[in-house]
């Protein structure tokens, strides 16, 4: 049986694995957060690796947070992500770890209008978005590392899933923090509870595809059983929305008045996928996204004492 250690396991991706795991019998799953193993220490790490010996990483564990944490705090998403990455990649290699599989995000592509759809050949095409630098040139050295690895020591598969933007229940539902859908559920929850308007920062234009959590772990799995697959890969549904048009999603479920705020920052207007390697690869059905919202929205309710906000 082969061992897989994943990272970040307190995160959106790391629950939405353990919701799977029992469909997997052919691994042995074991968890890494923070308050088990501190990866901004080497030393740390590679004992908790040593100990453990794993086949297989997933490597999820990273400091993230929406646009506006983004912009608010660049040098704690390049530091920490920088640190944790390097840890990890280095102590897997040096307990000899055939196949690693680590996690970066559509939004550290180059940011670039003209270009009709971003796919894995552009990743270091350009500089990313002003707002989210930190966090786009630590993951962007995640991808090179990776691939270092893979082509000096050839028994090495390390790749990196580009997933877009990510939701799903045990996200970070903080109101300044969080990704778009997450806080929206939040603050449209408060505004049914206090009788007020949803604001929505910015002016609803700008366009997301969106991917729903247990999506991603089902593919990481699909990934897996391609024992010689390594490459990077977008993994992304084909649709695009407008931030508008969720607001209004998760707003059916609770009926404020809506307004825009367009004193907020917009972000990147959008940043199309071209997910075609994906489609090549696998048969994938996509969560609808309605279904999704409306299941994330469920679990927000009944978890509301103790999830992250
Ligand atoms: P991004 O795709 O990396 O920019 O990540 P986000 O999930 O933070 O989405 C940002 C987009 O949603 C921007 O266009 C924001 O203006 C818009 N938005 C609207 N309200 C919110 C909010 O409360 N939080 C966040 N993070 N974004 C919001």
């Amino acid at each position: 049986m082969k061992k897989i250690l994943i990272t970040g396991s307190s995160g959106l991706l790391g629950n939405a694995i353990k919701l799977l795991e029992n469909n997997y019998n052919n691994y042995e799953f074991i968890y890494i957060n923070s308050k088990i193993c501190n990866l901004i220490d080497y030393t740390q790490t590679l004992n908790f690796f040593n100990n453990i010996k794993p086949d297989i990483v997933i490597h999820l564990a990273a400091c993230v947070g929406g646009l506006f944490k983004n912009i608010s705090e660049k040098v704690k998403m390049f530091e920490e992500n920088i640190i944790i990455n390097t840890n990890v990649i280095k102590a897997s290699s040096e307990c000899n770890v055939k196949r690693l599989i680590a996690c970066l995000s559509t939004c550290v592509f180059p940011d670039d209008l003209n270009i009709k759809s971003l796919d894995e050949t552009m990743l270091h095409n350009g500089p990313p978005h002003p707002s989210n630098e930190g966090y786009a040139y630590a993951k962007r050295m995640l991808e090179v590392h990776c691939r270092l690895y893979s082509e000096n020591f050839l028994d090495r598969k390390y790749f990196c899933i580009i997933p877009t933007n990510i939701y799903g229940p045990f996200d970070n539902f903080n109101l300044e923090d969080g990704h778009v859908i997450p806080s929206l559920i939040h603050k449209c929850y408060i505004a049914k509870n206090e009788l007020t308007e949803f604001e929505v920062k910015g002016s609803g234009k700008p366009l997301r595809h969106f991917i729903y959590s247990k999506d991603i772990a089902k593919l990481i799995f699909l990934l897996l059983e391609k024992e010689d697959f390594n490459e990077n890969i977008i993994l992304s549904p084909n649709e695009e929305y407008s931030i508008e048009y969720v607001a209004n999603l998760i707003n059916n479920h609770f009926n404020n008045k809506i307004v825009f705020n367009s004193k907020y920052s917009d972000g990147q207007f959008r940043k199309t996928t071209n997910n075609n390697k994906l489609n090549n690869l696998l048969n994938f059905k996509f969560t609808d996204l309605k279904d999704g919202i409306e299941e994330t929205i469920q679990w927000f309710i009944e978890n509301y004492d103790t999830l992250r906000k």
